[in-house]
């Protein structure tokens, strides 16, 4: 059988390097506790031939590409109906799993940040996460406060998950290559849960983050409370805040907000 075509609507760009692939999965099989462990984007199973050799969970893989889904089955038929032709932003993993699953991919970069945030939603179900993005995208998943990677995305997943830069990815590793450098990032979900109500936390850092690089003073505006009551924040700026910082915000704001 032929290979798959590379798609680029579909974020088509397959690993060819062995010893990366064994990597990543190491950096998973090191943390995995997860009786199942789910792989966005298979492809051509560059990452799933390691997965299948850990006899300690049992490997699933959801491909939205028919003629990579076709391949798999015909090179892998160990993973037999653990294997989804669909679309991880829409699939119900309640479907699929009872309990906590891992999750691990070569991601295709058009989605990277839409499966962050599903990621981040069904935290509940999801201990675990080893990926590989574009290296942009991974610097500002582990951003810290007071540098220019540091935003929106940063302090939502670090608030929820422990987040590590564990590789940086060079082009020619893939086939076709992509235009930018890629990045392996592996999240451990925090054990304590957020010391805030989180939709509200979600609010507030979204609003504080508007206007970046000016002071709070007039990004919280809009929560009608006072300047006194916000002294401690309003003269800095959102990119200088820690996760802690925003959470003390949120709370310091549902206390004061009529
Ligand atoms: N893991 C493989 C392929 C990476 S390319 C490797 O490392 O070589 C990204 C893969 O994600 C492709 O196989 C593509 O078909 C798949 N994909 C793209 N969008 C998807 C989606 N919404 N849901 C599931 N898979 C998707």
């Amino acid at each position: 059988m032929e290979l798959v075509r590379a798609k680029k609507h579909l974020g088509q760009h397959f690993l060819n390097d062995e010893s990366i692939a064994f990597e990543i999965v190491n950096a998973l099989n090191e943390k995995c506790t997860t009786k199942n462990v789910l792989e966005v984007g298979p492809g051509m199973g560059v990452l799933t031939q390691y997965l299948l050799k850990n006899e300690s969970f049992q490997t699933w893989a959801i491909d939205i590409d028919l003629e990579s889904v076709k391949w798999l089955k015909e090179h892998f038929p160990a993973l037999q109906e653990r294997l989804i032709l669909g679309d991880f932003l829409q699939i119900n993993f309640k479907d699929y799993f009872k309990s906590e699953f891992s999750l691990i991919g070569n991601f295709p970069y058009n989605i990277s940040s839409q499966i962050i945030f599903r990621m981040i939603d069904c935290k509940e179900q999801i201990p675990l996460m080893v990926g590989m993005f574009q290296k942009e995208v991974a610097e500002r998943l582990c951003g810290k406060p007071r540098t220019k990677d540091y935003g929106i995305i940063s302090v939502i997943t670090q608030a929820f998950f422990d987040v590590e830069y564990l590789i940086t990815v060079p082009e020619h590793v893939f086939t076709p290559p992509p235009k930018v450098k890629s990045a392996v990032v592996r999240f451990i979900r925090k054990e304590v849960t957020l010391a805030c109500d989180e939709k509200k936390f979600r609010q507030v850092v979204k609003t504080a983050f508007n206007q970046r690089r000016k002071k709070l003073r007039n990004g919280l505006s809009s929560f009608n409370i006072s300047d006194e009551i916000l002294k401690d924040y309003i003269d800095r700026r959102a990119e200088e805040l820690s996760v802690d910082d925003f959470v003390n915000l949120t709370n310091l704001i549902l206390a004061n907000q009529s």
